[in-house]
C-alpha cells in the first residue's frame, strides 16, 4: 500500500472540473484568457510559464505570453499592466516572478487588477484572505496545498499544524487558510523560520507537516511524529555530478527516510508542483466567470 498524495491524479481531477466550466463559459460566448508576462531570461521561469502556457492551452484557456528584455524599467512594466488591466477580453494577469532587482515586485504585484490577479498577490486579496472574504483569489502554492489535504482526506479540523517558511508566497498564506474558521481549516498553526529556537521539538509535535524553507531535505525523519501527513512544497537545485547536466532536483523534505514514518507524503516531483499550475487555472475560470456575471 502506498502512502503518497499524488499531487498529478489530483490536479488531472482539478484540470477536468476546469476543463467542464470553460466549456460552459464558452457555451456562454465567454473565451477565459491567461496572460503572462516575463521580464528577463530566467531560465527557470521560461519553462515555469512554458508549462502554465501548455496547461492553459489543454484545458481551452487563451494564454499569451508577453516577453520583456531586462533593461525594461518599472514604469513601462506598469504601462504595460495598465494596458492589460484596462482590456476586457484578458481576464487574469500573471507576472511570473523573479522580476529584475530594478523593479520593485510589491509595486507590480499592487497594480495588477484585484480581479484579475490570479495570482493571489495584491494586497487586497492577500487581505481578504485574512479576514476569510471568500471573494478574494488565493495564491496558487498554498492554496494547492490546501486541496491536496482536503482531496487526501486528511483532517485539518483541530490539528496541529506546522509550517517550516515565513514566505509571503506559500508560509504566510498557508497559515492564514488553515487558521480560518472553517472545517476544512480550524488548524492550530506554528510558523516556524531561521529565527525559531529548536525547529525539531515543533516538528515532531504537527499532524501535519508543510515544508516550503527552500533548503534541501532540511526535514529529517527524526522530525516526524509517526503517522504525520508531510507535504513538501521546496524546489531545490543541488549539484550533483551524477546527474545529468550535473545538478537535480530536490524538495525539502528527506523524502525516502521521511515516507517510512509519515502517515501520508507528497512526492517532489509529482506533489504541490502540479496544484500550483491547477489552482492558477482554476482561478483563471473564476475571473472569467465573475466578469461575465458583472
Ligand atoms: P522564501 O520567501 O525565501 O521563504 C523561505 C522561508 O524559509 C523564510 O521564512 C526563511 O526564514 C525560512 N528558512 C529558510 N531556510 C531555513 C532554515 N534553514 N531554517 C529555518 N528557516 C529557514 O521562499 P518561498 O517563496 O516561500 O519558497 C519556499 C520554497 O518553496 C522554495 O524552495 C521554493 O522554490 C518553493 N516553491 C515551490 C512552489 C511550487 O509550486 N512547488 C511554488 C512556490 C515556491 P526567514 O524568514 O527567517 O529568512
Amino acid at each position: 500500500m502506498t502512502n503518497l498524495i499524488d499531487g498529478r491524479a489530483i490536479a488531472e481531477q482539478i484540470h477536468s472540473e476546469t476543463a467542464q466550466r470553460v466549456t460552459a463559459l464558452k457555451s456562454r460566448g465567454v473565451q477565459p484568457s491567461l496572460m503572462f508576462v516575463r521580464v528577463g531570461d530566467d531560465p527557470a521561469s521560461k519553462v515555469y510559464v512554458g508549462m502554465k502556457e501548455k496547461t492553459a492551452a489543454r484545458l481551452g484557456i487563451l494564454s499569451e505570453t508577453r516577453v520583456l528584455p531586462d533593461s525594461t524599467t518599472e514604469s513601462e512594466l506598469l504601462a504595460l499592466i495598465h494596458k492589460l488591466n484596462a482590456d476586457s477580453a484578458v481576464h487574469g494577469i500573471l507576472v511570473q516572478a523573479p522580476l529584475p532587482r530594478h523593479i520593485s515586485e510589491t509595486n507590480i504585484y499592487s497594480t495588477v487588477l484585484p480581479q484579475k490577479d490570479v495570482d493571489g498577490f495584491h494586497p487586497e486579496n492577500v487581505g481578504k484572505l485574512m479576514l476569510g472574504d471568500k471573494t478574494g483569489f488565493l495564491p496558487c502554492t498554498p492554496a494547492g496545498v490546501h486541496e491536496l489535504l482536503i482531496r487526501s482526506g486528511t483532517k485539518m479540523d483541530g490539528a496541529e499544524v506546522v509550517v517550516l517558511g515565513r514566505g509571503n508566497i506559500v508560509g504566510k498564506p498557508m497559515a492564514a487558510i488553515l487558521i480560518q474558521k472553517d472545517k476544512n481549516a480550524n488548524a492550530t498553526v506554528t510558523v516556524c523560520h531561521s529565527k525559531t529556537r529548536d525547529i525539531s521539538a515543533h516538528c515532531r509535535r504537527a499532524d501535519i507537516l508543510i515544508a516550503a524553507l527552500g533548503s534541501p531535505e532540511f526535514v529529517k525523519a527524526d522530525m516526524i511524529k509517526p503517522g504525520a501527513v508531510v507535504i513538501d512544497v521546496g524546489v531545490n537545485r543541488i549539484s550533483d555530478p551524477a546527474a545529468k547536466g550535473g545538478s537535480r532536483l530536490v524538495g525539502d523534505v528527506d523524502f525516502t527516510a521521511v515516507q517510512k514514518v509519515a502517515g501520508k507524503i507528497t512526492p517532489n516531483p509529482g506533489g504541490v508542483g502540479p496544484m500550483t499550475i491547477a489552482m492558477l487555472m482554476q482561478n483563471t475560470v473564476r475571473a472569467a466567470e465573475l466578469l461575465a456575471k458583472s
